[in-house]
Order: structure tokens, then C-alpha cells, then sequence
């Protein structure tokens, strides 16, 4: 039976899976109290005031596509849809660094991948032949590997799927998990150019994807607070009875409900027993102030060189490199300086090293490896009104922000029906 009493729902961690968990809630009803460890929201998607380059900054640039369907949902529902811009096609420039030869992936703007019938659009030096050799990935199962699955080799390996994995699942590709691979070849190569439209948050990720959804929550009479970690769950029977932050504990009601949206190791040592993936990659970002010169793309593929891809923002040139365990431990100037002579070379600029901000995070994402995949667990626990939500449970994609999303609407779909339970 309904009930008119307005229910309580503890969201533990204000990243993009818990954010999104919130703002679901909050717009059905409910009260949500969302309880964030550090003393700001978004996660590991976040801006920040960095003074070595004097500019606002990403922790790491984000490209989303236009496929993204839950992303922009929730972009939608914050307001904020319009602040994810990209060109009006799905265009891909792209340098090889090694060569010189510049090209650009053209999967325009309809349903089907109709480009790769056509030559001009595709990869230089491809043939029809070698995108049918993809096929096996589309349905392959989460346990393969893509290594065993596809050729790991060649033209178009070497100039397209091997950016492309590299970027969705952030492990050397033919090491990733098959099944990973063929959801992201199934939601944006296979689904035509209309589902790969790239989009960035250009005034920032905090301003686009964050900050406005810590507003709406705070509209609604949300509860949103910072340094506030918890540390312990007390459980009763089959619920979870009690939040317990350091010196202060919240009593959970009968209905009330509780979801955690934590990265893995905070959920298992506050859930023991609980399986997680347990082993991550890295990934290193590196900013540049810098304008960009005139005509360069918003984003840039580089292959063959230490550079992935080259994203440009006013004032400011900045580049990703994926499965950057291998950087971690290198001098950050002497970083700097192999970024951005890849830089110059690909934007074709020259000059002394810019004021410069290298951002490694080392936990970046979980593996993206048939092993680590299959320690993901699903939304439901064991506790009846304890939830999951991250882009490390089993989401079905590697860890993006479409799959914290993805994962923030299961755990809001399983709040909402034990309303009707
Ligand atoms: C450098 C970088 C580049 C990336 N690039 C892309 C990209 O191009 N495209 C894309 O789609 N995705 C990208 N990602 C992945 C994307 O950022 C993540 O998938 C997404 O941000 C994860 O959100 P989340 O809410 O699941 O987890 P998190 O962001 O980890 O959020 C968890 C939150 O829980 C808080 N917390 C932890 N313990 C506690 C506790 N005990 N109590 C309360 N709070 C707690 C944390 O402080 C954090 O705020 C990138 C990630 C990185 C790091």
C-alpha cells in the first residue's frame, strides 16, 4: 500500500552515480540526504582552481557521445543538457604522429554505419573486409578476450579500434574484456553517427555535471554534506538499521532506505563479504595554458605518439593518455615536456613549455578485464533497503560516466519500487 508519509533515502557518496541516484529521488518525492566524504561533489569528475596554470581545470577530460542516453538524461534533468557541446557531426580528426598523415573519420549523422560502405569516410587504407572482421566482438561474451576475439592488428586496429578501447575500457585492448568491448561497439560504431556525436563539457565538468544537480537537490530541500564519510552500517535482521559517521549516527526509519554510491574499496570494507573488482588503471591528463591555434578541432585522435587524444579549450590545450600506470612514477616536468612536444607537433605550434598541470589519478578506473568484470555486483544486496550504484557495478559497460548514470537510475528504479513492496 502507498503511503502520503515522505520517505527518507541516504545517498553515500556524491560522485555521478550517487548525484544522479539523488536527483531521481528528489524529483519523486522523496528525501534525500546525500552524505559526501570529501568537501566537494562530483567525484572523479570534477573541476578545480589549479594555480599552477591559473585556469579552473578538469580532474580529466570526459568526452561523452551522443549515444550516452542516460548521461544526457540526466544533463536533461539538471538543466544542463546544453552545456555538452560538440560539432553538429560525428567528425573524428585524426594525427598518426609517427607518420605525419592526417585524416578524419566522417560516421555522419544517421542510424546505421552506413560509412563504412563508403571510402572517403572511412579509415584511410581500410576495406569493407576489415570491419567485418569486428563482427565477433558485437555479442562476444564478458569472459573473452578481445585479444582472442579480433584481429589486435593492423590499419584499421592501429588507426581506430585500438583508440577506440583504449579510451572506453583504459587496458591495453586485446587484455580487455570482449563483452565490455562489443557493448561500446554495439552503442556507438554499430548505432550510426548519430549516437557518436562527441560532447564535452566545455565550461567544465563541476559546472555542467555537478554543481547545478547539488543546486536542484539543495531547491528541493535536499540535504547535501560535505566531509561528512561514512564509516560504519549498522544492520538489524535483513536491514540496515543505522548510519554511523565518526561521532554522530543516523537512525534509519522502516521505510527508509539506503544507497551506496562509493567507489569499490569504500563499499567492500563497509560491506564485508562484499565482491568488487579490485584492481584499477590509471589515467593521466596533462593541461596547458595555451591557446589553441585557429581551426584546431575540439578534439584531436593522436596515434603513435605518447598523446591519445588533444582536446582544445579557450586558453587551454589539454591531452588524455589512458592506462597511464607506466607514467605514474615518471618526473612530472620530464612528463610534461614528451606531452607537449607531442603537442606541438600535432597542433602544430611551437614555443617553451606553457604554464603546465599534470593530474595522474592512479585509481581511474577498475580493470576492464574479463577477471576483474566478473567480480562486479549487481544494485540489490542482501539487505533489503541497501542498494549499489557506481560505475563499477556490473553496469554492463566499463566505467564511464553513461555507465554511473546507468547504474544511479537501476538503484533509484529499486527505491522507488519497494514503495510498492
Ligand atoms: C581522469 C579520468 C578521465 C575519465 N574520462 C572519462 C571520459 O572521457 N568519459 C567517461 O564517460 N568517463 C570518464 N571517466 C570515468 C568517470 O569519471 C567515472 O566513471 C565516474 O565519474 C564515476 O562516478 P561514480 O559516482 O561511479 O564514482 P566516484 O566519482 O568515485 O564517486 C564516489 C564518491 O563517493 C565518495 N565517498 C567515498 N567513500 C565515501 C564514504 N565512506 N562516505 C561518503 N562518501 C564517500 C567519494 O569521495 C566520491 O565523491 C574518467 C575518469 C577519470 C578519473
Amino acid at each position: 500500500m502507498q503511503s502520503n508519509v515522505q520517505r527518507n533515502v541516504h545517498v553515500i557518496g556524491a560522485g555521478i552515480s550517487g548525484l544522479s541516484v539523488a536527483v531521481r529521488l528528489a524529483n519523486a518525492g522523496y528525501k534525500v540526504h546525500v552524505h559526501e566524504a570529501t568537501q566537494q561533489a562530483g567525484g572523479r569528475c570534477r573541476s578545480y582552481f589549479d594555480a599552477a596554470t591559473n585556469l579552473t581545470i578538469d580532474n580529466g577530460n570526459h568526452l561523452l557521445l551522443s549515444g550516452n542516453r542516460h548521461a544526457l538524461a540526466y544533463a536533461r534533468s539538471i538543466g544542463t543538457e546544453a552545456g555538452l557541446v560538440g560539432p553538429g557531426r560525428a567528425q573524428f580528426p585524426f594525427i598518426d604522429l609517427a607518420t605525419g598523415k592526417r585524416w578524419q573519420l566522417d560516421l555522419g549523422d544517421g542510424r546505421l554505419p552506413l560509412w563504412v560502405f563508403d571510402k572517403a569516410r572511412r579509415v584511410p587504407d581500410t576495406s569493407l573486409s576489415d570491419y567485418l572482421a569486428l563482427s565477433p566482438l558485437i555479442w562476444a561474451s564478458p569472459g573473452k578476450l578481445v585479444g582472442d576475439t579480433i584481429p589486435c592488428k593492423g590499419t584499421l586496429y592501429d588507426r581506430l579500434v585500438q583508440p577506440l578501447l583504449l579510451a572506453a575500457l583504459n587496458v591495453d585492448p586485446p587484455e580487455g574484456s570482449a563483452g565490455l568491448a562489443g557493448a561500446i561497439v554495439r552503442e556507438t560504431l554499430l548505432a550510426g553517427g548519430q549516437a557518436c556525436r562527441p560532447l564535452i563539457a566545455r565550461e567544465g565538468l563541476s559546472a555542467v555535471l555537478v554543481d547545478p544537480a547539488v543546486k536542484l537537490l539543495q531547491d528541493k530541500g535536499a540535504s547535501v554534506q560535505f566531509g561528512h564519510e561514512l564509516r560504519a552500517l549498522g544492520m538489524v535482521g535483513s536491514n540496515v538499521s543505522e548510519l554511523k559517521f565518526g561521532d554522530e549516527a543516523i537512525v534509519l526509519g522502516p521505510s527508509d532506505a539506503v544507497v551506496m554510491a562509493v567507489p569499490p574499496r569504500a563499499a567492500a570494507s563497509l560491506l564485508p563479504g562484499l565482491k568488487t573488482p579490485a584492481k584499477f588503471r590509471a589515467i593521466v591528463n596533462a593541461h596547458f595554458r595555451f591557446d589553441p591555434p585557429e581551426g584546431q578541432p575540439a578534439i584531436l585522435g593522436v596515434v603513435g605518439g605518447l598523446v591519445e587524444w588533444l582536446f582544445a579549450f579557450p586558453g587551454r590545450l589539454s591531452v588524455t593518455i589512458s592506462n597511464g600506470d607506466r607514467l605514474v612514477d615518471m618526473p612530472r616536468e620530464e612528463l610534461a615536456q614528451a606531452i607537449w612536444r607531442d603537442i606541438c607537433q600535432a597542433a602544430g605550434v611551437e614555443g617553451d613549455l606553457p604554464p603546465w598541470q599534470i593530474v595522474r589519478e592512479r585509481r581511474a578506473t577498475f580493470e576492464a578485464t574479463p577477471e576483474q568484470n566478473a567480480l562486479r555486483p549487481g544494485t540489490v544486496t542482501a539487505y533489503k533497503n541497501l542498494f549499489l550504484a557506481g560505475d563499477w557495478t556490473d553496469t554492463g559497460l566499463p566505467a564511464t560516466i553513461e555507465g554511473s548514470v546507468r547504474s544511479g537510475d537501476r538503484a533509484a528504479d529499486r527505491v522507488l519500487a519497494m514503495r510498492q513492496a
